[in-house]
């Protein structure tokens, strides 16, 4: 018997892998595998969520008319053009659904977001690769990209998972190099943790440009992974175009509560920001100090760190090492990434503890 038969290109896609939680022999261990905030979640937030149980018979509102204000007020933005989903994942999934189709190319990075494939594939849109220059995104590779059939560049600013970021000026150079019927998406999944006050000028380009969508999350900086609400900003005709093939109702009441608790508990996110910029530093230099065994920290500006493995001690073996040690952490032989492992900043006790071993691990490999 036959059943139905799958489109072609939804075969083409590799199953995204989600960060592991567990080892192989099923023990639970500090989990740095999948970029969560290791302070947990602000009280407010938690109490807001908690809250919401007494709703449970009512659906969301559809248009989240008090997320969408609270996020304008918030970030000084038209709250008519803040789309919202699932998680940016599903924002991202939209961009791909209303702008991009069979024979259309979306163009990302080299060690870009495993996302992004996985939405143009979806559509039955081509995938196209631009080579990245040192793990970074690079603007020229990804402008000599770029066809008559390009619909999308997506860009994620930092990137994940190496942690890059393309400067305020790059991105003004890769928007100005781009035809303005291809959709940018520069997805800022991890921007409250860029240092100083620096930012790569993204919400300014999508409040006056007619090709640029920004999509921002509350499951990194916010803590709220398991609630998963995302949101976008683009001009007008862009967001109307992902309202109509948008899920109705793909934002829960609880999740929606929390978010809004979450954005007004400042003194929580800037703790965070502190705690990153502290660990991300010292982990960075801690590698830093691994360099004759060949262990190499690419800068980032995320709440991980990527760590190239060039000389005995392979990433495999460090990323085995480390589970047998106490700590998962990310290896991405799948994204051509088999010589690096993305590790998450986690508590003090945790970067600590996962530097150390990798410190044993490096010198036992001799
Ligand atoms: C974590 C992450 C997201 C956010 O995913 P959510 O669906 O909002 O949880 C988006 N983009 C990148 C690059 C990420 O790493």
């Amino acid at each position: 018997m036959t059943g139905p038969t799958p489109k072609p290109w939804i075969m083409g896609i590799a199953p995204y892998i989600p960060g592991r939680s567990t080892t192989d022999d099923g023990r639970k261990v500090a989990k740095l595998s999948s970029n969560e905030n290791p302070l947990g979640t602000s009280a407010a937030a938690r109490e807001a969520f908690a809250s919401a149980a007494g709703r449970l018979e009512r659906y969301p509102d559809a248009s989240a008319t008090e997320l969408r204000e609270t996020l304008a007020a918030r970030h000084g933005l038209d709250p008519a053009r803040i789309i919202y989903g699932n998680g940016s994942d599903e924002v991202l999934h939209l961009a791909a659904g209303a702008f991009a189709g069979p024979g259309d190319e979306v163009i990302f990075v080299r060690y870009g977001f495993a996302v992004y494939e996985i939405a143009a594939r979806r559509v039955g849109a081509t995938p196209v690769v631009a080579p990245d220059k040192e793990y970074a995104t690079d603007v020229d590779a990804v402008l000599a990209s770029v066809t008559d059939k390009t619909r999308i560049v997506y860009i994620a600013n930092p990137n994940n998972p190496t942690g890059t970021y393309a400067t305020k000026d790059e991105i003004a150079r890769l928007h100005a190099g781009l035809p303005e019927h291809v959709l940018l998406v520069l997805d800022h999944a991890y921007a409250e943790y860029i240092d100083g006050d620096a930012e790569d000028g993204g919400m300014a380009l999508a409040e006056s440009a007619p090709n640029v969508l920004v999509t921002r999350t509350f499951s990194k900086m916010y803590g709220l992974a398991a609630e998963r609400i995302g949101w976008g900003y683009a001009s007008p005709a862009i967001i109307e175009a992902m309202h109509r093939i948008r899920l109705p109702f793909s934002i829960t009441i609880a999740g929606t509560a929390a978010a809004i608790a979450a954005l007004g508990d400042t003194a929580f996110v800037d703790h965070t920001r502190a705690h990153n910029a502290e660990w991300r530093a010292w982990f960075s230099d801690e590698m830093g100090k691994l360099g004759n065994a060949g262990l190499r920290a690419v800068p980032s500006q995320a709440n991980f760190v990527l760590v190239l493995f060039e000389g005995r001690l392979t990433a495999e073996a460090a990323y085995k090492g480390l589970m047998e040690k106490g700590y998962i952490v990310r290896w991405l032989p799948g994204q051509g990434l088999a010589n690096g492992l993305r590790i998450t900043i986690g508590t003090a006790d945790e970067t600590r503890g996962v530097a150390t071993a990798l410190r044993e691990l490096a010198e036992s490999a001799g």
